[in-house]
């Protein structure tokens, strides 16, 4: 038997594993096909990829409006100033590289009963299977329907490229003694532990450049949802002073005006 390397046994395997793997439906289809991914973040990106090398027989067009990715995952370290902004940047040319199809533009509507998705361009893009990964949307409290308003309460839980420098800015151009008030929704909501690492990376600011401020957060549950004893230690230790923590405190409304959030257990400005 003629002996085989290290590389063509990784090699043998990954292809069989693929193989293995591949969903019935993915294989039969690998001679022709075209699947359209809406969205190009982590959940559009990733099956694009697998797509094409699963089965490059497959056509994948990938609809994205933004000429780059930005990360929300490690968002939080960029408002104490330890990363700069495009550290959460990720160019889509590895998908093009592997023969995706990127289309910049946003689908504006669906018709899945002759399988076209409508771009906001105005061109029609025929598929198979569609892929629907266009992240999250928000629930926006009493006072906050309105765009101008949003505006002024940047949340930064995505479209990081706008929302994050918009944050970060009023936070640097907070005065000492200042207050932050930050909300934490019911669950489930979009990465549960985000708002407690924001927390905890927005007092490590404070205690450095504005040692007279603090912040509040309102959180509408009953407990810290997320590693909990982690985060009580934070709070309670590590930025003991700077951390005022309130729990079953959810928003009841929002004056963006006075930037004033509203809760059954009081008024926070
Ligand atoms: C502060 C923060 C920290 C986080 N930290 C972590 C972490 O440490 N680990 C972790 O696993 N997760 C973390 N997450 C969660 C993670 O970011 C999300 O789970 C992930 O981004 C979800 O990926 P997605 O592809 O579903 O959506 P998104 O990443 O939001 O991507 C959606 C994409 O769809 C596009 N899109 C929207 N509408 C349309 C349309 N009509 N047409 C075409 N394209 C459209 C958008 O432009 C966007 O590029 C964090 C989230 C936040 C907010």
């Amino acid at each position: 038997m003629n002996p085989i390397s290290r590389r063509d046994f990784v090699k043998a395997a990954g292809i069989s594993a693929s193989v293995v793997f591949l969903p019935a439906s993915l294989r039969a289809q690998s001679a022709a096909g075209r699947v359209v991914v809406i969205g190009g973040g982590f959940g559009g990106g990733t099956t694009a990829k697998y797509l094409r090398l699963w089965s490059p027989g497959v056509q994948v067009s990938l609809v994205e409006p933004n000429a780059t990715y930005h990360s929300c995952v490690m968002s939080n370290l960029y408002y104490p100033g330890s990363i700069p902004l495009d550290f959460l940047e990720t160019p889509y040319d590895g998908l093009v590289r592997r023969g995706v199809d990127l289309v910049r533009d946003s689908v504006v509507a669906v018709d899945t009963g002759s399988h076209i998705v409508t771009l906001r361009g105005g061109r029609q893009l025929p598929y198979d299977k569609l892929v629907v990964a266009p992240g999250i949307d928000f629930v926006f409290p009493p006072g906050l329907e309105d765009p101008a308003a949003q505006a002024r309460v940047p949340h930064a839980w995505k479209a990081i490229v706008e929302q994050a420098p918009r944050l970060r800015s009023m936070l640097r151009a907070m005065p000492d003694g200042g207050t932050f008030v930050l909300t934490v929704p019911p669950l489930p909501y979009r990465c549960p532990p985000g708002p407690y690492e924001r927390t905890c990376m927005v007092a490590s600011y404070l205690r450095r450049s504005k040692p007279r401020s603090r912040v509040i957060v309102l959180d509408a549950n009953p407990d810290i949802v997320a590693k909990r004893d982690i985060f009580h230690h934070a709070f309670e230790v590590t930025h003991r002073g700077y951390v005022e923590y309130h729990p079953n405190a959810p928003v009841t409304s929002v004056d963006a005006d006075t930037l004033t959030v509203s809760t059954p257990i009081g008024s926070f400005r």
